[in-house]
């Protein structure tokens, strides 16, 4: 991996996309397997956050560069959907092979504008791979069923039909792995998709577009719109986008479902997270501070499957906050290309959102016992660090415990019981993912039968699931009724026909004015 990580560093420095070239904007939208500026009445910055440098401009579609690109995801619709399985299944397998080969430069471009340290960037391109695999035997998951004889000399079957040009909105935190989440199971099955990824670092898409054309596939069948507000309003109100999947933070996540609904379209809107891991007494408590610390800090704590609470069960309190401060205080975060653990949070206005998080958990009361606004990062002062930051006897009132800070702090909340942590853990808002630390099998059975969460570890502090399960959490963590990838995917980029089928027959018995029924 070190190797990898310094072919990666190499890589970083000679960029090979062409958006350095030179452009007042130079990260465009992609229509019809091209570059295109569109109207370029609007942009924002996009930053390093290692060094708080400009790197580039990013349009923000007007609602003209909006109609246009999903214009081209619906007329390349009938040609996509006619063409074979086998023809569609061999394009995401070759696509899968250039990503295998290449991943390192597409991580290499998510830590030059997300921050992330590049084996962590490697480690999303891979999770997102995976769903590239799932999705490469989509020739036996659209198989429909058939009943022979289902009625005297009556057939039945059913087929799977993708539902027409859908649209994919993702957040900032994975900006290759969340949208791989869905287009190559939407592509794979036929639909057609136009891609609006997070302004705050959208070249990932242009990358993976680049990557697409070169696999063969054809023009219009995946666009990628830049934009904000705008553009995602677009999507969600124009008529020939039937499917939307969105993934960001709860409110926007609410906004999309209920919009995107109303304009008559299936959607699926995955929300924010507070994941808790529950200590129990029992646990090895090495192990389980290794885990928590790893799922709290990892990516400065921007996973939607961090753990940003513990619950203390019994005595284990005060030896489990020894453990995670000790492992908390040896974590720098600094240059993520230089082989440090943690990278900086993503921009200056987050850094400064969680910094104002840890000064209200300090006046609510909360014990700091590690601070991450005291570190010197091992990198350029300019960067957007923040530390490792644990605080114990967390009150559940406390904003520190009630919001998403999605940064590197960590609540302690202590209880006396099994069962005062699971009331803990179902009273929460959220039900995005959640573990246990134990070695008592009839505990942890018992949990993730009774836990009101969709995503469940035992001794596994990020259960973040297989792409032939479904990914998906519960409550305000998710919109709609279907899970990302898997066979719930599937469903949800195809529409179900069932077909009833009678051959004329000597024998047929004449008009029949009574609701069919089986004879
Ligand atoms: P965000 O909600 O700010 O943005 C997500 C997307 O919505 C972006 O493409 C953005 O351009 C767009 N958007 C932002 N404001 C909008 C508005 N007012 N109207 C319409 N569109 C708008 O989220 P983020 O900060 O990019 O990402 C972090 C959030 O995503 C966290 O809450 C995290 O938990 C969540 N997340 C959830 C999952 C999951 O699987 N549940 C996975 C990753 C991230």
């Amino acid at each position: 991996l070190h190797m990898q990580v310094a072919a990666l560093t190499t890589a970083h420095s000679r960029p090979h996309s062409e958006c350095m070239t030179v452009s007042s904007i130079t990260i465009p939208h992609w229509v019809n397997n091209r570059r295109h500026d569109g109207t370029g009445t609007r942009s924002a910055d996009v930053t390093d956050p290692a060094t708080g440098a400009v790197t580039g401009q990013v349009a923000l579609a007007s609602e003209d560069d909006a109609a246009e690109v999903i214009r081209a995801t619906a007329d390349a619709f009938p040609g996509w959907r006619d063409t074979s399985l086998a023809k569609r299944a061999a394009v995401v397998f070759r696509f899968r092979e250039l990503l295998n080969e290449r991943k390192g430069e597409l991580a290499a471009i998510i830590t030059s504008e997300h921050g992330k340290v590049l084996d962590d960037a490697l480690g999303e391109v891979s999770r997102g791979q995976e769903v590239v695999e799932f999705a490469c035997g989509i020739p036996h998951l659209l198989k429909g069923g058939f009943t022979e004889n289902a009625s005297t000399r009556v057939d039945a079957h059913s087929v799977l039909q993708p539902v027409g040009p859908v649209a994919v909105i993702s957040p900032f935190n994975f900006p290759a792995m969340v949208p791989l989440w869905f287009f190559p199971v939407a592509i794979a099955a036929g639909n057609t998709v136009v891609l609006k990824p997070s302004e705050k670092d959208p070249s990932a898409s242009l990358w993976l577009a680049e990557l697409w054309r070169e696999a063969g596939l054809p023009d219009g069948v995946f666009n990628v719109l830049q934009g904000d507000k705008t553009a995602v309003d677009a999507v969600l109100t124009d008529p020939a986008i039937k499917a939307v999947s969105f993934v960001g933070s709860t409110p926007i996540a609410q906004y999309v479902y209920s919009t995107g609904t109303g304009s008559g379209k299936r959607v699926q809107a995955l929300g924010g997270a507070k994941n808790h891991a529950i200590v129990l007494p029992d646990a090895d408590l090495d192990q389980a501070a290794d885990a928590i610390v790893g799922a709290a800090y990892g990516s400065a704590g921007e996973r939607c499957m961090a753990i940003s609470v513990v619950v203390a069960v019994g005595d284990v309190g005060d030896l489990l906050v020894d453990k995670l401060a000790s492992r908390a205080r040896e974590i720098v975060p600094g240059d993520p290309t230089a082989g440090n653990e943690m990278g900086p949070l993503v921009t200056a206005a987050h850094r400064d959102k969680v910094v104002g998080y840890i000064a209200a958990g300090e006046e609510a009361g909360a014990k700091l016992v590690v601070d991450g606004r005291e570190i010197t990062p091992r990198g350029d002062a300019n960067g957007f660090f923040v530390g490792p930051t644990l605080f114990d006897h967390v009150s559940t009132d406390a904003s520190i415990y009630r919001d998403e800070i999605f940064g590197p702090v960590l609540a302690v909340v202590r209880v006396e019981s099994y069962d005062e942590a699971l009331a803990l853990v179902n009273s929460s808002e959220f039900g995005n993912g959640t573990a246990i630390f134990t070695n008592d099998g009839g505990a942890a059975r018992r949990f993730t039968n009774e836990v009101e969460v969709g995503m469940v570890g035992i001794n596994v502090p990020i259960p973040v699931p297989m792409a032939y399960y479904s990914f998906g959490g519960w409550k305000n963590s998710l919109f709609g009724d279907s899970h990302a990838h898997g066979i719930e995917g599937v469903h949800f980029y195809t529409r179900t026909k069932a077909i009833t089928t009678r051959w004329l027959d000597p024998s047929h018995g004449g008009v029949n004015l009574g609701f069919p029924q089986n004879d």
